[in-house]
């Protein structure tokens, strides 16, 4: 277990064993300089009590100069010891910190939908300041607490093996018990970790999800499912120092006899004339700091358990696969915005149901096609296909003739562009969040406001594009943040352009701003417009119907209807106001 676990804190990144490799070499050297003053101490004691050593002030004196300089020498040794540890931790907490960032940003859309964002978040700041907690105690306790035990050990063995063998006994009876105390526990500290995580998930939901929480008065239900889970939480860690303070009381009982044997050996071995006194009292000082540090160990190897669940939690994030894999080296550029989708099958991993079967369909450069279909049908699907949030399981689809997968995701990310119903924008200005990653120029995002009918609305705003549009642009209506969506769309030139369900939350006004947008647009990109409404899509040059995950029809609007089939039949639904 321990092992496990001292593997997975190595393998979080190349930096930490590098680290770790330097500071124990730093702190074994660091332990040899601490064993110098009370050596020295020891024959300055052996001259001054032995008479037929016939000291004198003159012998003692540079002995006692040499302790003084032995003790200048160990703060020294430490200070700098210090520096280059701490700068060396505080670069491994920074790669470890951003690097778990960098892997959360790259999984996939997938492992994003099935972990809560509040517990990959407490995963990455839990995870990363335990572990720097852990690596601050292994270099200012475990380490030392190594190299104290095993120098102390060879001191002990030098001076009489009695010594030593009472020290080589205790050292592995109380690691028993350090280790049964770990055993012990094991279960209460999965229990807390797992329900501590998620209670971070849950508030962090609720949080998030204020205004809903607020619009159906449920800050109390919220505040009672936050507290049952925290409860248990508390529990587990209670129960858990409960079993770690009783076994502590061995742990100490241990180390307590053993330092009153190792005083009864060392009197009676000075007594008998093995050891001299200088020799007692260097024993005394080294087998007391040693035991006292073993006792410190335990400290340590509790918050190792702890830490343990954390790191495990922390490197699930690092070993997550990332299953849609980027292409960076690609140099391959979407000029004309061709789609063809070749037999696509997809399916939703926890799904029984296909989303998509056998699709296939083509769409030429610069056409307006429109995808309609019932809610459940596999509209949006395609959309995450076709930016590859996603890779089908079954065929594939081709852009400009090229595989999705030969593209990188800069070169196809940066040439299809979403405006989807659930706008995200951040809490920045209106300006940024139309720029959104890119360097554009004022001149630019007013004119792609201009098209996408934005700049009405910003202009009325006190302070226009620099207005910030609160956490998730709660501060914008529905319709308004859609056109900021089409700004920012716009903004990146794409070749491919796709509305999915854009207006299907909108007033008639904010409606018909997008619509106006979506016709200056026709001809000039590929146009993908997903819409369950069927009046939204009477203008687009083909529509492709979906049901069920198939394509049941495709033609134009005129076509559809004469066919007299699904799309007709839908359309009479929806005119006679039965929506889905
Ligand atoms: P539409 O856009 O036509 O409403 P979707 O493409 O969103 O349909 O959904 C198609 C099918 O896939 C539905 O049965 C839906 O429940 C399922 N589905 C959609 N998104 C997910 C998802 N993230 N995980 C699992 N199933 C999903």
């Amino acid at each position: 277990m321990i092992l496990n676990q001292a593997k997975a804190v190595l393998n979080l990144h190349p930096s930490v064993k590098q680290f770790f490799l330097s500071i124990s070499f730093l702190s074994m050297i660091f332990e040899l300089v601490k064993l110098v003053p009370p050596v020295v101490f020891k024959i300055i004691l052996d001259h001054a009590v032995d008479p037929a050593m016939a000291t004198s002030f003159a012998i003692v004196f540079p002995l006692i100069a040499a302790y003084g300089g032995s003790l200048f020498l160990t703060t020294l040794i430490e200070v700098i010891f210090t520096k280059i540890a701490e700068k060396r931790m505080r670069n491994v907490e920074r790669s470890i910190t951003l690097g778990t960032v960098e892997k959360l940003l790259a999984l996939d859309v997938d492992y994003h939908q099935e972990h809560m964002m509040g517990t990959s978040m407490s995963r990455v700041l839990r995870g990363s300041w335990k572990i720097v907690d852990l690596f601050y105690h292994v270099m200012l306790t475990l380490f030392p607490a190594i190299f104290q035990t095993t120098f102390t050990l060879i001191v002990l063995f030098i001076l009489s093996w009695q010594l030593g063998l009472v020290f080589l006994i205790f050292v592995p009876i109380f690691l028993f018990f350090l280790v049964r105390g770990a055993v012990l526990t094991q279960e209460t500290r999965k229990i807390y970790h797992k329900n501590y995580e998620k209670f971070s998930g849950l508030a962090t939901q609720a949080v998030a999800n204020v205004r809903t929480v607020k619009d159906f008065d449920n800050e109390a239900f919220e505040g009672k499912r936050t507290k049952t889970i925290y409860d248990k939480y508390l529990t587990a860690l209670l129960e858990r120092i409960r079993i770690g303070l009783k076994n502590r009381t061995f742990e100490d009982g241990v180390i307590s006899v053993a330092r009153v044997l190792t005083l009864i050996l060392a009197v009676q071995l000075m007594l008998n004339g093995t050891i001299t006194a200088g020799s007692l009292v260097l024993v005394v000082t080294l087998s007391e700091k040693a035991f006292l540090n073993l006792a410190r160990v335990y400290r340590v190897y509790y918050q190792m358990q702890d830490i343990e669940q954390d790191v495990h939690r922390f490197n699930n994030i690092h070993d997550a696969p990332i299953n849609v894999q980027d292409k960076p080296s690609s140099k391959k550029k979407i000029t004309k915005g061709t789609i063809e989708f070749a037999h696509v099958s997809f399916r939703y991993e926890e799904n029984e149901l296909d989303a998509l079967r056998n699709v296939s369909f083509t769409i030429e450069s610069r056409q307006t096609v429109a995808i309609v279909g019932r809610s459940g049908s596999g509209k949006s699907t395609m959309t995450k296909l076709l930016l590859r949030h996603f890779d089908p399981n079954d065929g594939t689809i081709l852009v400009d003739g090229t595989s999705l997968s030969d593209y990188s995701f800069k070169n196809l990310r940066g040439s299809i562009a979403v405006v989807s119903q659930d706008v995200e924008l951040f809490n920045d200005t209106i300006a940024a969040n139309i720029a959104y990653g890119i360097t554009a120029s004022k001149k630019e995002i007013l004119r792609v406001a201009k098209l996408a009918h934005a700049h009405e609305f910003i202009s009325k705003f006190a302070s226009g594009y620099d207005t910030l549009v609160g956490e998730r642009g709660v501060k914008l209506s529905g319709g308004q943040k859609q056109r900021l969506a089409i700004a920012r769309a716009l903004l990146r030139k794409p070749k491919i352009l796709i509305f999915d369900e854009a207006t299907s939350s909108l007033d008639a006004e904010s409606e018909k701003y997008i619509h106006d947008s979506i016709e200056k647009l026709q001809g000039k990109v590929t146009l993908l417009i997903i819409a369950h409404r069927f009046a939204t899509i009477a203008r687009a040059d083909r529509i492709i119907l979906l049901e069920e995950g198939e394509v049941k029809e495709i033609g134009t609007h005129d076509q559809l209807l004469k066919k007299k089939g699904i799309f007709a039949k839908l359309r009479k639904l929806q005119e006679l106001g039965d929506v889905d």
